[in-house]
């Protein structure tokens, strides 16, 4: 295992690229976030060694534990999974963004926790963009009503859009949800003074479609960190 995390971040780092290049991206303009929920605090070290600085978690009560169990302290923590509101000052105080703004009562909230904290937060308008019944995330329709609402709101800074679209084993298969996805967001910009620019999407199994449709943050787990255990 020793080495392995560098070694699958350097050829994604490459892949990327590559992919970025092949569609006439900038390669800088993807960034990876890696994925980190169920390994422990050495897997995380490890990566950071390699040079990754954004790390994801989904669940408040396992980044409460491992967060502070991890001796670089430099690096930037991503929520993304679902929020609870009765967790959100937990997740104000560990992390950095927060990619799930599925309501506008937990922004509120968020924005609410950031002011007793002094501090302001970056945040993603997750969109089910599917249309999932189990699915959190704002329906296409709504985003535009959310976007203006996060916008008032003092404390958080509006990325942009982030989403999990409906699972395929082939990811030719998601490429439609992602590219409405962008096109979500190019419509919301039309209507603003200052753009939107981040679009967080693609996982492990489809992120060279994302980066194809646009992604500007792709969250990997099973790539850089191998298989999750179930
Ligand atoms: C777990 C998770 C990922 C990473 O998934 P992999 O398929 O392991 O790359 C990305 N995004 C979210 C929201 C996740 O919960």
């Amino acid at each position: 295992m020793a080495g392995s995390i560098a070694r699958n971040l350097s050829l994604l780092r490459s892949d990327v690229a590559s992919t970025a290049r092949g569609c006439g991206r900038d390669p800088a303009s993807v960034g990876i976030l890696a994925v980190s929920k169920t390994f422990p605090p050495p897997a995380i070290e490890q990566a950071s060694e390699a040079g990754q600085q954004h790390f994801g978690e989904n669940r408040i009560q396992e980044a409460l534990s491992k967060i502070p169990a991890v001796r670089r302290k430099d690096l930037t923590w991503h929520l993304v999974g679902h929020l609870q509101s009765n967790k959100v000052r937990r997740a104000v105080e560990l992390f950095d963004v927060i990619h799930t703004i599925d309501s506008e009562k937990i922004a509120t909230r968020i924005s609410r926790c950031c002011e007793d904290l002094g501090k302001t937060i970056q945040v993603f308008v997750q969109v089910n963009i599917g249309e999932e019944g189990q699915k959190s995330g704002f329906s296409p329709r709504q985003v535009s009503e959310i976007v203006r609402a996060v916008d008032s709101l003092p404390y958080l800074s509006l990325s942009g859009l982030m989403c999990i679209p409906p699972f395929h084993e082939n990811p030719e298969q998601m490429r439609p949800y992602f590219r409405a996805t962008f096109s979500l967001l190019a419509d919301i910009n039309q209507y603003r003074a200052k753009p939107l620019t981040a679009l967080s999407m693609g996982m492990s199994g489809d992120y060279r479609v994302a980066i194809e449709e646009g992604a500007t943050l792709i969250r990997l787990g099973t790539a850089i960190f191998g298989p999750r255990a179930s």
